[in-house]
């Protein structure tokens, strides 16, 4: 249930409803909007509402909230939810774009790509670090020696790293060097993962399962939430369906589809969506047409060579492509992409 404050209310009377709740053993989470304040309620709704909230001084309605997720719902909390991240915020008007390669394979591969996908546009740098592969015979990742060139890239460049976080054990490790913790799509479902990013005081980019419904997804991020850390931004990358010509089925339908149900940022990955580098553009397009906060992109100086999905890898140069031609999809619905990182001068 969701209680919504009078416009007029007081701190006094806020306080005077929440302490009523936690009397009656339910748990409360305040949500300080521009115009009002909305108390979410936790715990048995028939019971909450039958504990007569309207008649109490400074309370307008309270409201049932019938979807299962209720803190990350659009009822909760009206207005956007903006994630900073060092100085960037996203999930506002400005469009991000994370780039970067799909696994951290050297200094030398990490640190070009990251200048190259800095000066094309990015604000961000993506890469992994510990790779949860479909194969065990695959690459698995460079671990704690690609935080630490990811953490050099971010000293250089100034970009702030994207990096994914596989294990409840990891995260105060992945959360020492990352500046944003990735929850993989494989993950989306460990919850008792979600529950360890939840006490880091660093944003999560949560990835939707290739298997989920967006009441899952939605559900996952509940559980990041309620945990205390509302600093989430979802990612949409692709769902398994019948058709096979693409790796994953990429469900933009799910980014207007999000922003209805929930107040969260929503981005889109059309590299692992697509699975081949020549739908990443066309697609990166549909996405920020269709509402998206950002995009994450792989990029890799020599895709042909990559140790992991080198087949959905944009060149630098195609990246740069992709830049141009969602800059102006951006504008034409009303938005624009970050410049925070432009005009700054790269050392030679
Ligand atoms: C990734 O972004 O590095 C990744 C492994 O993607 P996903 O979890 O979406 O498969
Ligand atoms: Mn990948």
């Amino acid at each position: 249930m969701i209680i919504v404050m009078e416009a007029s209310a007081t701190r006094r009377e806020i306080e005077a409803v929440c302490a009523k709740l936690v009397q009656e053993g339910f748990s409360v989470h305040l949500s300080e909007g521009v115009a009002r304040t909305i108390i979410g309620v936790i715990g048995d709704r028939t019971r909450a509402m039958g504990l007569a909230l309207e008649a109490m001084p400074g309370v307008e309605k309270a409201i049932p909230v019938l979807n299962p997720f209720k803190l990350v719902s659009r009822e909760f909390r009206q207005e956007n939810t903006i994630v900073s991240i060092n100085g960037r915020v996203l999930g506002g008007n400005e469009v991000h774009l994370i780039a970067g390669p799909c696994s951290v394979e050297s200094r030398e591969q990490l640190l070009e790509t990251a200048w190259a996908v800095k000066e094309a546009g990015a604000t961000l740098l993506r890469g992994g670090a510990f790779k949860p592969r479909t194969s065990p015979y695959s690459f698995q990742g460079l671990e704690e020696a690609g935080l630490e060139i990811l953490a050099e890239a971010r000293e250089r460049t100034g970009l702030p790293v994207v990096t994914e976080v596989v294990d409840p054990r990891f995260v105060s490790l992945v959360g020492s060097y990352a500046d944003v913790l990735q929850i993989g799509a494989r993950n989306m479902q460990n919850y008792f993962l979600l529950k360890e990013v939840a006490k880091v005081k660093k944003p999560v980019l949560l990835k939707r399962g290739p298997s989920a419904t967006v009441e899952e997804w939605l559900m996952a991020a509940e559980y990041i939430m309620l945990g205390g850390n509302d600093q989430i931004i979802l990612c949409e990358r692709g769902i398994r369906t019948f058709e096979t010509f693409t790796r994953n089925t990429l469900d933009l339908n799910a980014v207007p589809v999000v922003k209805r149900l929930s107040h969260l940022p929503v981005i889109v990955d059309p590299s692992h969506g697509t699975g081949k580098w020549w739908l990443v553009q066309p697609m990166a397009q549909a996405a920020i047409a269709a509402g998206a906060d950002g995009l994450m992109v792989e990029v890799h100086p020599d895709p042909g060579e990559a140790l992991s999905d080198g087949k959905q890898s944009l060149t630098p140069e195609n990246f740069r492509n992709l830049v141009a031609s969602v800059k102006e999809i951006a504008v034409a619905v009303g938005r624009r992409l970050s410049n925070t990182v432009a005009g700054e001068q790269l050392p030679k």
